[in-house]
């Protein structure tokens, strides 16, 4: 099910096992009730970010929609993958609020109060009665998730942006240092992305307009591409949400926590309700960046979870950007705020077409699991081919967890039909050559 790409470390486990299929959702595709007033939906799987914005948008209900950078792709999927987004709702998984699942013996289940046969209440309280489920259908390969309760962000009466770019790479740790309390306490509403000087680049041009070689980019280079476009070595956006007054209050707040740090000021606008614009909508534009050696174009991304610590960052960021530099690799990072932690998602741009970068990227990527491992970090989401590496990091106890997910797997799953190797979890059948 849902394998949709082809895991050249597992391929031989995952497609060449007879009677795999890929299972399309994409026709169950209704969404079956949006409530303005409780502010929710309940979707089926093939509701993809683009029909559920247009329906919102065409029926004029004041409901927004966290979206994904990338914004293709199925609303339930990016949620059980735990995608996440710069929005108050952005914690995708968060919004998810009871789920019908057909399991593989055949069974279908509702969590949370939809167990009811005649709920009132399933997509309103999270929990249900007795232990809650939700969470087992999320990054797992246990069931096949046919409708959930999703819950929407109540359009605010204004909002109120404010973007900053800063010069060098050590300000990541003041940076982080002051924005994680004001997460926290939820001055700031959302998980705000930092990210550096090469998201500009290699959304508006190629490669090789700034270098040649094989090595990563010079720091001349660099220095090229933030004069350009006007960027400094991190940047980003945070946007308040509410009544307007309150926001300037939170505006000032902002402005006062950065005053002893930076010079710089914010460049603000605003949006206030029955203004056009407002809020997210589905873009591929992000997609541009696989375009950046040309060819076939693709991405990498590792994205280990951090402490929401200046220190810890910035050695992250030194430690992975020299193993971009040893693999000649062009750096490419993100560090999301999101309170008490912080992600850190690198991206590794290539040419499908090319086997020395696809050779030195995949070496890289290895060894970035490696060291996040080493440095107490794990994954909160990876790749189809990376799975097993990445579960194999969460190793207390002798892969304690890896053995219980693969108990349930074998519980549920008997004759292990279901996505096979779904993260690092292979049912029996499959795992004799495992320890
Ligand atoms: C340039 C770029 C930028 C991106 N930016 C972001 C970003 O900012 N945030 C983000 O979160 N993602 C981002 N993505 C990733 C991507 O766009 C999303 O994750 C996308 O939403 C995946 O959609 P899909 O419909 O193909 O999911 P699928 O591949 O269909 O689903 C993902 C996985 O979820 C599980 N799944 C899906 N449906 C079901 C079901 N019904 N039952 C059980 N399990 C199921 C399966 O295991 C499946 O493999 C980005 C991608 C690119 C290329």
């Amino acid at each position: 099910m849902i394998q949709k790409s082809i895991n050249s470390r597992s391929k031989a486990k995952i497609l060449a096992s007879p009677g795999s299929v890929i299972l399309d959702m994409s026709r169950m595709n209704r969404i079956l009730e949006v409530n303005t007033d409780l502010a929710y939906c309940m979707l089926e799987p093939g509701v993809g970010f683009y029909d559920l914005h247009e329906h919102l948008a065409q029926n004029r209900i004041p409901l927004w929609l966290s979206i994904p950078g990338n914004g293709w792709g199925s609303v339930m999927g990016n949620a059980l993958e735990r995608g996440f987004s710069r929005t108050p709702y952005g914690e995708h998984t968060n919004s998810i609020c009871g789920m019908e699942v057909v399991l593989p013996n055949g069974d279908l289940v509702r969590t949370s109060t939809g167990a009811m046969a005649n709920s009132k209440s399933w997509p309103l309280f999270k929990a249900g009665f007795g232990p809650g489920w939700d969470q087992m259908f999320c990054q797992s390969n246990f069931g096949i998730v046919t409708k959930i309760g999703f819950w929407l962000m109540p359009e605010p009466p204004a909002t109120l942006n404010m973007s900053l770019g800063l010069p060098n790479v050590d300000d990541i740790g003041w940076l982080v240092d002051v924005l994680t309390p004001l997460r926290i306490s939820g001055v700031i509403p959302h998980n705000v992305g930092i990210a550096n000087y090469l998201g500009s680049a290699t959304t508006a041009s190629q490669r090789n307009e700034w270098f040649e070689g094989e090595a990563a980019l010079p720091d001349e280079a660099i220095a090229r591409i933030m004069q350009r476009y006007n960027v400094g070595w991190w940047n980003f956006t945070l946007t308040l949400y509410g009544h307007p007054e309150v926001n300037e209050i939170h505006r000032k707040i902002i402005e006062d926590a950065f005053r002893p740090h930076t010079s710089q000021n914010f460049r603000i606008s605003r949006w206030n309700k029955g203004e056009p614009g407002g809020g997210p909508v589905p873009s591929v534009f992000a997609l541009r960046v696989v375009n950046w050696h040309g060819g076939r174009g693709a991405h990498l991304g590792f994205s280990p979870i951090l402490p929401g610590k200046g220190a810890a960052v910035v050695e992250q960021v030194h430690r992975t950007r020299a193993r971009y530099r040893e693999s000649g690799c062009d750096y490419s990072s993100t560090i999301y705020v999101c309170g008490r932690h912080a992600i850190n998602v690198n991206l590794m741009l290539y040419d499908k077409d090319n086997a020395s970068l696809v050779e030195r990227t995949n070496r890289l990527f290895a060894v970035l699991v490696a060291d996040a491992a080493a440095a107490g970090y794990g994954e909160y989401r990876t790749h189809l081919e990376w799975m097993d590496e990445v579960a194999a990091s969460f190793d207390f106890n002798g892969q304690a967890l890896r053995r219980l997910n693969q108990q349930v797997k074998d519980t549920l799953d008997p004759n292990g039909i279901l996505a096979p190797g779904k993260s690092g979890i292979w049912p029996q059948r499959f795992r004799k050559d495992q320890p």
